[in-house]
C-alpha cells in the first residue's frame, strides 16, 4: 500500500531489509551492540561480509576468474577508478555516450588517459531518442577497454543487447541496472555501480573485475581505489562502508527470498510493460525514447500540456505517489522502478495517471 517512493535515490530498499536493520542497528544478533559499533575485523562481522559477496556471487552467478569488491565512492568514483586501474596514462579507451551518466564518465576518463575516443552517442529518429547502432561506432583496434552505461538513469535510455562487435574488455556502469535481470558476466571485463538503486546505501560501490585486468594500474592510482589492492586486501585495504556493505548484504539476501534475479526481472518487466503501455496509449503523457531503447528501471515521461505538471506532482503525492519529479536536467515527470518497487506500486501510479487524464484532458 502507499505511499510508493519513485524517486531515482538515494538508497531504495524494501520495507522488510529496514525493519530488519532498524531492529539490528539497536542490537546485533542478540549483543547489545549497534551492528555500526562492531569492528570490521570482528569475525562475526568478517563472516557478514564475506556471505554478502557470496550471496551477490550467487545471484549474478558470478565466475571464479572475477572479484568482487566492495568499493568507497559511488558510481562516479568508479568513473575515476576504471581509467587508472586498467589503462595507461598514454592509452587510448573507447567510450560511448549514451546519456548523461555517459558523458560525466568521458569528462573523468580523460584526466587520466591520453584519448578518450567516443565512439558514437545519442541520436533522433522519427521513434524518438535512441543510441547510434553498432555499425556506426568509431571503434579503435588499440583501445585500452570500452566503456558503456546500459542503463542512463536520467535520460531513461538503455542498451538492451551486450555489444558484440568490441574488441575491447568490455566495462559497464549498472549502477541502475544491477541485479534487475539475469546478465551474462563473463561478456564484461569489469561490471560496477554505485550501490544506492538495487543494492544499498550511497557512496557505496561494487566492482566486479576479471583477474586478467588486475595489476595494472597507473603508479599515481588511489590506493583505495586501487582494484588489486582492494582484491588483494578483501575489500578491507582502510576501513570499508560497514554500514553501506552490512544493508547491501540485507538486501541480497531479500532478492533471493524473492526468487533471484530471474524473479526480479520478470516483475521488473511487468512494471515497465504497465507504464510504457498506459503512456503510449494516452496522447495526454508521452515518453520520449525510441522503444528499443527504454529503460525498464527508469520511466521518464512528459505531459502535452506543461503547465499542468505542478498539479501532477501535487496529486500524485496527496495519493502517496511519490518523487515522479523529473530530473532537473530533462524535467518533465520521472517514475524510477528499481527492485524494490512493487508491480502493486505501478499499479497505482498507472491508476492515477489515467484519472487525471480523465479529469485534465
Ligand atoms: N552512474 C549512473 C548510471 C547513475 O545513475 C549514477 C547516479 O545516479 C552515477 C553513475 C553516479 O553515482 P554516485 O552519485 O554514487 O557517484
Amino acid at each position: 500500500t502507499a505511499p510508493f517512493n519513485f524517486s531515482a535515490g538515494p538508497a531504495m530498499l524494501p520495507g522488510a531489509v529496514l525493519a530488519r536493520a532498524q531492529e539490528e542497528l539497536r542490537s546485533w544478533r542478540g549483543s547489545g551492540i549497534s551492528v555500526m559499533e562492531i569492528s570490521h575485523r570482528d569475525p562475526a562481522f568478517m563472516q557478514m561480509a564475506a556471505k554478502a559477496e557470496q550471496d551477490l556471487r550467487e545471484l549474478m552467478a558470478v565466475p571464479d576468474n572475477y572479484q568482487v569488491l566492495f568499493m568507497h565512492g559511488g558510481g562516479r568514483g568508479q568513473f575515476s577508478a576504471v581509467p587508472q586501474n586498467i589503462a595507461g596514462q598514454n592509452d587510448t579507451v573507447d567510450y560511448l555516450n549514451g546519456g548523461i551518466w555517459s558523458d560525466f564518465a568521458i569528462r573523468e576518463a580523460q584526466k587520466y588517459v591520453a584519448r578518450v575516443n567516443v565512439v558514437g552517442g545519442l541520436i533522433d529518429t522519427p521513434q524518438g531518442r535512441a543510441i547510434a547502432p553498432v555499425t556506426d561506432w568509431q571503434l579503435r583496434d588499440d583501445a585500452a577497454y570500452f566503456h558503456y552505461c546500459p542503463n542512463e538513469t536520467v535520460d531513461g535510455i538503455a542498451l538492451h543487447t551486450i555489444p558484440e562487435q568490441v574488441q575491447a574488455p568490455l566495462v559497464a556502469d549498472m549502477s541502475s541496472s544491477i541485479l534487475s535481470e539475469p546478465l551474462d558476466v563473463k561478456r564484461f571485463g569489469i561490471i560496477y555501480a554505485g550501490a544506492q538503486k538495487n543494492i544499498g546505501p550511497s557512496g557505496f560501490a561494487i566492482a566486479i573485475v576479471r583477474d586478467d585486468l588486475l595489476g595494472r594500474a597507473q603508479t599515481t592510482a588511489s590506493t583505495v581505489m586501487d582494484y588489486t589492492v582492494q582484491a588483494k586486501e578483501r575489500s578491507m585495504y582502510n576501513t570499508p562502508n560497514t554500514w553501506a556493505w552490512y544493508l547491501s548484504g540485507l538486501v541480497f539476501e531479500w532478492l533471493k527470498e524473492q526468487g533471484g534475479v530471474a524473479a526480479m526481472g520478470e516483475v521488473n518487466q511487468r512494471k515497465a510493460d504497465l507504464l510504457y503501455q498506459t503512456i503510449d496509449s494516452s496522447e495526454f503523457y508521452r515518453n520520449p525514447v525510441h522503444p528499443d531503447y527504454r529503460s525498464k528501471m527508469n520511466v521518464p515521461f512528459l505531459l502535452a500540456d506543461d503547465s499542468l505538471d505542478a498539479d501532477f506532482l501535487r496529486q500524485a503525492e496527496q495519493q502517496g505517489l511519490l518523487g515522479l519529479k523529473g530530473h532537473r536536467y530533462v524535467g518533465g515527470m520521472r517514475a524510477s522502478i528499481y527492485n524494490a518497487m512493487p508491480l502493486a506500486g505501478v499499479e497505482q501510479l498507472v491508476e492515477f495517471m489515467r484519472d487525471f487524464e480523465q479529469k485534465h484532458a
